[in-house]
């Protein structure tokens, strides 16, 4: 019997400067994955939704279109909605961290970064796969339990306090996303792509109308949550445990 091959994970590698996206798809190639490249936001996004990859390498700062732009539109709509995004940014602040992960961005990496540092992240991303949202639709996601809430992917059931509670695909999706993120912040965008996936006829009342349906029935009390928080001006996240 032949040894079954692993097929070469295919990166999506979007970055202006011509020495760092050739240095990352040196390094790519030297661990056996092929890298396809991109020189800016506009050229990167037509190629996510032409074809699927198993990652994008995606830089904050770029020309026309910009890395968040770009992350946010491959989410929505593009072949590549569940892919990992590993977001490089120029700037040390805070809130690239959190503007990169609420673009959509699964991990980010700070500029200069040594290759090692990078090939570390880009093989955990690999590992880890398509995203949770995403493993839940074929029920290989993991369980998740969150205080007093148990969630479990491949049954599609809820427990809160022990009792189950019946919940619509997109409920389930939207507490999904949340409670397997503690304290991450994901805005009305991040959670359409992720909770509706293709539908274009959304908005971001959409997104509220469903929090206010989930806190009903899991919140002890609707109108005081304290599993899925607002978070003013930005969107919501699960309290932290
Ligand atoms: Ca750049």
């Amino acid at each position: 019997m032949e040894a079954a091959i692993a097929p070469r994970p295919e990166v999506l590698v979007v970055e202006d400067e011509t020495n760092i996206r050739e240095l990352i798809c040196l390094h790519l190639g030297l661990e056996h994955m092929s890298c396809v490249q991109a020189a800016d936001g506009q050229a990167g996004l037509q190629l996510a939704r032409e074809r699927p990859f198993d990652l994008v390498i995606l830089d904050l700062m770029l020309p026309g279109l910009d890395g968040v732009t770009v992350c946010r539109a491959i989410r929505r709509e593009s072949r590549n909605v569940e892919t990992p995004i590993l977001m490089l940014t120029a700037r040390r602040e805070e809130s690239d961290k959190v503007v990169g992960l609420d673009s959509g961005a699964d991990d980010y990496l700070t500029k200069p970064f040594g290759v090692r540092e990078l090939m570390a992240r880009v093989r955990a991303l690999l590992r880890r796969g398509p995203r949770a949202a995403a493993a839940e639709v074929s029920g290989t996601a993991r369980p998740v339990t969150y205080k007093h809430i148990e969630i479990d992917p491949s049954r599609r059931r809820v427990r809160v306090g022990g009792r189950d509670v019946e919940l619509t695909s997109q409920e389930f999706q939207l507490l999904y996303v949340l409670l397997s993120n503690p304290g991450i912040v994901f805005s009305r965008e991040a959670l359409l792509g992720r909770v509706w996936k293709d539908d274009t006829f959304v908005t971001g009342r959409s997104v509220d109308t469903l929090v206010k349906r989930v806190r009903r029935k899991i919140e002890e009390n609707p109108a005081e949550p304290s599993v899925v928080l607002t978070v003013w001006g930005t969107g919501y996240k699960a309290a932290d445990v």
